[in-house]
């Protein structure tokens, strides 16, 4: 090793002792005969004192040592000079006194501070991603992911599961999102698809007799690359045999509550055993199926006080089957009229953008003897108020929303005006997790565009037991064995007690506007397995770079990605995606044909 110790490990304990420490330059400052260098390397900052009286062959290394210079120093530990111990460095309270510097390479100027937390442009981080994460934020962020990996592996293993690595040249996976597709050079005109999860080879596990399974797998989905998304991710994914719903969703919230107090981030949970709503519940007092828990403001149907009121719109809607909602936002209403005009005018544009007509509101006085305000507290009678902010928990001060519409729009509405009100009112507090499970999702969707159901899983979800006959009347009403684990407003994982049935699954096929024939193409080879002795299973995939990003308190998934992709898709480190050899494409029998309007896509 060219270090005896790391720059982060050195107390009063070893002065005295001779050391050898090599890392970067994190900042060095000339005194003119002495020059102190701070040299950082993974583990901390360790001062390094150079004497041109005691030192002529290092003294002149020193001199010339710039930033991100990486040195190799040979000295003695001493305890510093009564008064200059830095309380703010680990190793604060020593120096080391360098008798040789060997300069194992120099560094350019880089593009921008590695010493110094600073706002930096994405696209330049990227670009220098190598410097980025040699920052000390990015270094914990990688650091603590590796932990979590680290910590759920021995979780799974202590139980009996077997890390089983499944191919990236596969055939497709469906979840939901578009294929990547690989040509092969020796099969021309064919390709493999990279799989969208492990999803059937872990239940082909299954089949395999492994029963319990898990992986630290990769996975690659083509989809529109709105916020969050990375062409590739990964995922915890996990399978077992012989269980039901109720043996993984406990085994999962004993792994999360065991890494949130093992893991050592001070993250705190906000309650255990984690809280169960049905998807419904999650929509109608969310108008989301991963809600953010952290704070209130659920909606509340107010659809029988409202319709009753003289309010023409909530009378019609009501009449007709559309819902009246209402939200309490605490506090919001105590400020001046002229605030609180402009404060619902932009929330009535946040409603807007959600597809809602208008939005009504009421303004409780903070004091007693004040008005009501708002534009519709006219319609209402005295007992009907009363009967509202009963039912609301309303509080003087409180702004109360008032949302009528169309189901969805309403849900699409109220998730955003949450979303939106708790940042504005600074109830994001990253260190509460929100830990909660949302069950008993619909089984499909319609897809009004193909006009046909859709698995709002994916296809290998097995429908809730009782709800079968449901299959041949009403598919929509069906529910799915499926379960999500949600903390703070993202799907944090997300799995299903799965089909293990030939017939069952044949069934699902047609529904979901699969010809058999295409279905038996795709996946004869799981339709055969499911004859072949295949045990009920289930599974589920947790999302590690969003966990990784929460516990990080991370702003988003590419703080906690060594090498992520840009919001476009591109590593612009090495310029990827580019062009193939011609050569290349000859030889795979590819020819490339791009629309013009394509070109600078
Ligand atoms: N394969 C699923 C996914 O990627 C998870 C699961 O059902 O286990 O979302």
């Amino acid at each position: 090793m060219l270090k005896t110790h790391n720059c982060g490990e050195l107390r009063v304990e070893h002065a005295g002792q001779q050391v050898t420490l090599a890392g970067w330059v994190n900042r060095q400052r000339d005194q003119g005969g002495v020059v102190f260098i701070d040299l950082r390397d993974r583990w901390g900052i360790t001062q390094v004192v150079v004497d041109e009286a005691t030192s002529p062959q290092a003294h002149p290394i020193a001199r010339d040592a710039r930033s991100e210079y990486v040195l190799q120093v040979q000295g003695v530990v001493r305890v510093r000079p009564a008064g200059t111990a830095n309380p703010e460095l680990e190793t604060g309270e020593i120096e080391v006194v360098a008798q040789n510097i060997t300069l194992l390479n120099a560094s350019r100027t880089p593009p921008f501070y590695i010493n110094k937390e600073e706002r930096i442009e994405e696209v330049r981080r990227m670009q220098y991603r190598y410097l980025d994460l040699r920052r000390p934020s990015m270094q914990y962020n990688i650091v603590l992911r590796h932990r979590i990996i680290k910590f759920l592996r021995d979780y799974l293993d202590a139980r009996g599961f077997v890390e089983i690595e499944t191919p990236i040249l596969f055939k497709t996976t469906p979840e939901g999102a578009r294929d990547f597709l690989v040509p092969y050079r020796l099969q021309p005109g064919k390709f493999y698809a990279l799989p969208q999860s492990p999803q059937q080879l872990k239940q082909l596990l299954m089949v395999a007799g492994y029963e319990r399974y898990f992986q630290i797998a990769r996975c690659f989905r083509d989809e529109d690359l709105r916020g969050e998304r990375q062409p590739e991710f990964t995922q915890l994914d996990m399978e077992m045999s012989f269980i039901e719903r109720e043996d993984i969703m406990q085994l999962v919230e004993g792994m999360m509550i065991a890494l949130v107090e093992g893991v050592g981030t001070n993250k705190q949970l906000l309650w255990k055993p984690f809280p169960r709503l049905t998807y419904t519940e999650a929509m109608e007092k969310y108008g989301s199926d991963k809600p953010d828990l952290r704070y209130g403001m659920a909606a509340v149907d107010v659809s029988d006080i409202a319709g009753k009121s003289g309010f023409g719109v909530f009378q019609t809607n009501v009449a007709e089957g559309r819902p009246v909602k209402a939200m309490r936002v605490p506090g919001a209403g105590a400020v001046s009229g002229t605030q609180l005009r402009k404060d619902t005018a932009e929330l009535e544009d946040l409603a807007r953008s959600a597809g809602a007509k208008g939005l009504a509101w009421m303004a409780l006085p903070t004091d007693e003897n004040d008005e009501v305000k708002g534009p519709i507290g006219k319609f209402f009678t005295v007992e009907q108020k009363l009967e509202l902010f009963e039912r609301l928990e309303a509080r003087p001060g409180d702004l109360l929303l008032f949302l009528s519409d169309r189901c969805e729009v309403v849900y699409n509405a109220v998730d955003i005006l949450r979303r939106t009100l708790a940042d504005k009112l600074n109830l994001l507090d990253p260190n509460q997790f929100a830990f909660i499970w949302v069950i008993d999702f619909p089984l499909f969707l319609w897809d009004e565009e193909n006009k046909r159901w859709d698995p709002s899983q994916h296809m290998f979800t097995a429908p809730m037991p009782e709800d079968l006959p449901l299959l041949d009347t009403d598919p929509g009403k069906a529910r799915g064995s499926q379960y999500d684990l949600v903390c703070n407003g993202y799907e944090v994982a997300g799995g299903s007690i799965r089909i293990h049935d030939r017939a069952m699954q044949e069934k699902i096929f047609p529904l979901i506007g699969q010809t058999m024939e295409h279905a038996r193409e795709q996946f004869g080879h799981m339709l055969e397995a499911f004859e072949y002795g295949t045990p009920p299973h289930g599974g589920i995939a947790a999302g590690i770079d969003r966990l990784a990003m929460l516990f990080a308190g991370a702003p988003n998934i590419r703080e906690v990605i060594a090498f992520p992709k840009t919001q476009t898709g591109s590593d612009i480190m090495a310029h990827a995606p580019s062009p193939a050899e011609p050569g290349q494409l000859e030889e795979l029998g590819i020819a490339v044909v791009i629309e013009e309007d394509k070109e600078d896509a």
